[in-house]
């Protein structure tokens, strides 16, 4: 069976930065593998086009250019924030506001992001709400462990039970 739309597929992989020689950000071992619903949307479209076809057994190696993965980091996504949102009862946690530190953050409509802070000033606090990976382009190389149909229940819920 070939991986195509509404397959299961079952994969190990070790995500790199920029080529098969960059620092390694993820690895997915046969022991924990990655699983997912091919083909709805839940994937980077380009990651699973270079996936397309493939059956069990089968390696794989591709980069993803930035723009194709998490995109380019942007001035945008960089926000000075007034300190006194971080206060909970009228004070801020010993060790919070500190460079380098990932706080998950909610806006006005509930969506939840990670920024890392950049910078702590007296009124205001610099943070990067960016991708991690945003900026990077990514080598992936891997195994297919499996490929099987989707149950209806799971082509139903848009993911794999
Ligand atoms: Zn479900």
């Amino acid at each position: 069976m070939t991986i195509s739309k509404e397959k299961v597929v079952t994969l190990t992989y070790e995500l790199r930065v920029d080529d098969n020689k960059g620092d390694v950000v993820e690895t997915v071992k046969e022991e924990k593998p990655f699983v997912f619903l091919y083909g709805v949307g839940l994937m980077l479209p380009k990651f699973e086009e270079h996936l397309d076809g493939l059956k069990a057994t089968d390696k794989f190696e591709f980069t993803l250019k930035c723009e194709d993965a998490y995109g380019l980091a942007t001035e945008e996504a960089v926000m000075d924030l007034p300190k006194n949102i971080f206060e909970v009862e009228g004070e801020i946690e010993e060790g919070l506001l500190v460079e380098g530190n990932v706080i998950p953050m909610q806006n006005d409509d509930g969506n939840k992001f990670n920024g890392v802070i950049m910078e702590v000033g007296e009124e205001n606090v610099k943070m990067d709400f960016n991708h991690p990976l945003a900026g990077d382009n990514l080598h992936f190389a891997g195994n297919i462990i499996e490929v099987r149909e989707a149950t209806k229940e799971e082509i139903e819920h848009g993911h794999v039970h």
